[in-house]
């Protein structure tokens, strides 16, 4: 034992007897404006996790996060990829879009959204009054899956915790989930994305509208009536 031990150890002490004095104040408060319980969901849980942890330790950057994934190996998708696809745009955005993964185009240039989707991803945001260079833009997994396949559930896992690292270092106010995948894995849920879309839901206490992805709306052109409408309530809840 060094000879600051018995120091440590009461500093320790203290600091817990705050925390329970604190919980102690919260919970009376609660008790005097007639609260009687309260949601201690797995949600709401990595809710107040997450704003503990933004209040107490300077963030990683996210140079620090993308030499972290270095040459990643971490799943399958590694082998047959060209580039690691980790993201582009403003490190301080307010706004991030995540999309699935990345095409052919996007493995060869190491960019996400820069297909045919990403000319009409470009369009939608320029729509409401924002460049590519405004906003961060990235997706669920960062390397290209074989023939454009949905990511499978143990790719999406391995990859989702540096994307969720990457929303921490950002700290946007708002996240726009494009499609199925996206909207599906941030927000924990297996609902369809029509049942989804135009409402805000939370991700690491940031609010996340999700929409249709730009892809299926290459397919649906009818479907895009519905993403401006989404885009419009986006563009309110920022206060454009
Ligand atoms: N589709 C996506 O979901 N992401 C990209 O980067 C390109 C196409």
């Amino acid at each position: 034992m060094s000879s600051s031990s018995p120091n440590r150890v009461k500093a320790a002490n203290e600091n817990l007897a705050a925390a329970i004095e604190e919980i102690n104040t919260v919970l009376r408060y609660m008790a005097e404006t007639g609260i009687r319980g309260f949601d201690c969901s797995e949600e709401t849980l990595k809710i107040i996790n997450f704003w503990g942890r933004s209040i107490d330790s300077p963030s990683e950057t996210l140079k620090d996060i993308q030499k972290d994934l270095g040459d990643c190996r971490r799943c399958k998708l590694s082998a047959g990829r060209k580039n690691i696809v980790f993201g582009s745009g403003n490190p301080k955005a307010r706004l991030v879009f995540v999309g699935e993964g990345p095409g052919n185009e996007e493995d060869q240039r190491g960019e996400p959204f820069v297909g045919a989707a990403g000319q009409l991803l470009t369009k939608i945001i320029h729509a409401i009054n924002h460049t590519r260079r405004e906003v961060y833009i990235c997706n669920i997994i960062k390397c290209r899956p074989p023939g454009n396949r949905n990511p499978l559930p143990d790719e999406i896992k391995a990859c989702v915790p540096f994307l969720n690292r990457q929303i921490a270092a950002i700290k946007p106010d708002f996240i726009c989930a494009l499609g199925t995948v996206a909207a599906q894995t941030l927000l924990e849920t297996q609902s369809p994305i029509s049942k989804l879309r135009g409402s805000f839901y939370q991700h690491m206490g940031i609010r996340v509208l999700p929409t249709y992805h730009p892809a299926f709306l290459l397919r649906n052109p009818d479907k895009k009536r519905e993403v401006w409408e989404d885009m419009k309530t986006l563009m309110k809840a920022m206060g454009l």
